[in-house]
């Protein structure tokens, strides 16, 4: 099951982009992440690295 990010609660910060070790996790034209879930590998590493929370299972 791949994340969901709550572009609502993102502040681009970029932390998740580069901790994602199969680089699902992108930011948008507006500069919110975004998750390419046919990449996600589900390893929950973005989930600790936001310092918003805005990253969640499912
Ligand atoms: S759960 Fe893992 S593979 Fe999926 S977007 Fe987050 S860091 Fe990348
Ligand atoms: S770590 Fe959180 S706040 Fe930073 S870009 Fe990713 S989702 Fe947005």
């Amino acid at each position: 099951m791949p994340v969901t990010v709550d572009k609502d609660m993102c502040i681009g910060c970029g932390a998740c982009v580069g901790v994602c070790p199969v680089s699902a996790l992108s930011l948008d034209d507006e500069g919110k992440s975004e998750c390419d879930a046919d990449a996600c590998i589900s390893c929950l590493s973005c989930v600790g690295t936001c310092p918003v929370s805005a990253i969640s299972e499912a």
